[in-house]
């Protein structure tokens, strides 16, 4: 490993020599550099979700202490000893060896220790973060001051650090951090477009088709634990186009392929209601008719529902905007109409929801992976 490391330890060297590239090195692994990028990165991340930046910072800090006494000052010593800095004095790039060699490099344990403790939390940034790792870790090599193979055993070591102390972290935190309202967390969807296909009204039974992921993605919210409750505007009842029978008998059918399939839908409420409809008696200005929250108001007093903690997934800009309207988060489909909505929203049209996603199932997925945080 040794000789390797060493050839390696050249050819990096080689490649890298130049002033611009000694400097970059140099300035890539000096603490000083660093601080305005993380105080920025600190910033956005509290400026985004101050619960979550604030646990992010902590845990990576934590990541960071841990990751140090055990490079430098645990393992520093014990290896020290035993791969002494002395075998390496023929290399002549290896100035300065004798103070700095240390097992696992104390700075790529760090640098990937931040990664993975915050990319666990903001997994957008695990992008961006890793590179940096990466670029940390090569700039230790490049610069002589570590083997290769004690920068590849920091970053394995620090990025597992990193991440199992977020995820321990977070298993934690909820009975301490979170609301304990002792009520349930839902999810509410929007029927046609998201579903089942958007067909312009469905007049008749035989439209009603569900999209191929409907059933599953039931299936995990039913074992996430998620209530799952479908709100629908149904303003073709006001407008004349059908009867409020058959879109029972429309939900009939749904919850019976629900319950063929083993899933379960807690709730269905629908609005047949619309300001200028043909039919008098549904020809009201209601608060039922998404935007309006009202049938998700309705739902999570009769359910026990903690909106706080629960998510509506449409295919409609009148869907997301119960999102900030109630208190739960918000996700567009792009399946129905949701595709043309996406394109309004991108023109500042309407406030972006939380998430946009292909269909119902990324949605879930989307909402499986955001629910295991705190919020
Ligand atoms: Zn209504």
């Amino acid at each position: 490993m040794k000789s390797l490391d060493t050839a390696l330890f050249r050819y990096i060297n080689d490649g890298l020599a130049g002033d611009f590239m000694d400097w970059f090195m140099a300035t890539a692994t000096s603490p000083h550099s660093w601080t305005a990028p993380v105080l920025v990165l600190c910033a956005a991340m509290v400026a985004v979700d101050r619960k979550r930046g604030i646990i992010a910072i902590v845990v990576a800090l934590a990541a960071v202490g841990i990751g140090d006494a055990f490079s430098g000052q645990l393992l520093k010593p014990f290896f020290g000893r035993i791969r002494p800095c002395n075998a390496l004095q023929d290399v002549h790039l290896l100035v300065g060896c004798t103070q700095s060699f240390s097992f696992p490099s104390n700075h790529a344990v760090n640098s990937f220790a931040i990664a993975g403790a915050i990319g666990y939390i903001f997994r957008s940034l695990l992008w961006i973060l890793l590179p940096v790792g990466v670029t940390v870790a090569i700039s230790r090599i490049a610069v002589g001051v570590h083997y290769p193979s004690d920068v590849v055993t920091g970053g394995v070591f620090g990025f597992g650090l990193g991440w199992g102390l977020a995820a321990v972290s977070i298993k934690l935190l909820p009975s301490a951090f979170t609301r304990t309202s002792g009520k349930k967390q839902a999810v509410f969807l929007d029927r046609d477009g998201c579903v089942n296909v958007e067909d312009n009204h469905i007049r008749d039974i035989t439209q009603f088709r569900l999209y191929p992921d409907s059933i599953e993605s039931i299936r995990k919210l039913n074992k996430a634990g998620f209530l799952v409750v479908i709100i629908t505007n149904q303003s073709g009842v006001a407008r004349g186009y059908m009867t409020e029978e058959l879109v029972n008998e429309v939900h009939q059918l749904l919850l019976k392929w629900c319950h063929d399939a083993g899933v379960r839908i807690d709730d269905i409420r629908y609005c047949p209601h619309h300001p200028d409809g043909a039919v008098d008696r549904y020809s009201i200005k209601c608060g039922c008719r998404k935007p309006e929250p009202g049938m998700l108001l309705d739902a999570a007093e009769k359910l026990g529902i903690d909106l706080t903690r629960s998510y509506v997934v449409g295919d409609k800009i009148s869907d997301i905007k119960l999102g900030p309207a109630t208190g739960a988060k918000a996700a567009l489909v792009r399946t129905g109409f949701g595709a043309g909505e996406e394109v309004k929203i991108q023109r500042g049209e309407a406030n972006p929801p939380n998430h946009i996603a292909d269909g119902i199932g990324q949605a879930v997925d989307w909402i499986l992976e955001d629910s295991r945080l705190p919020r």
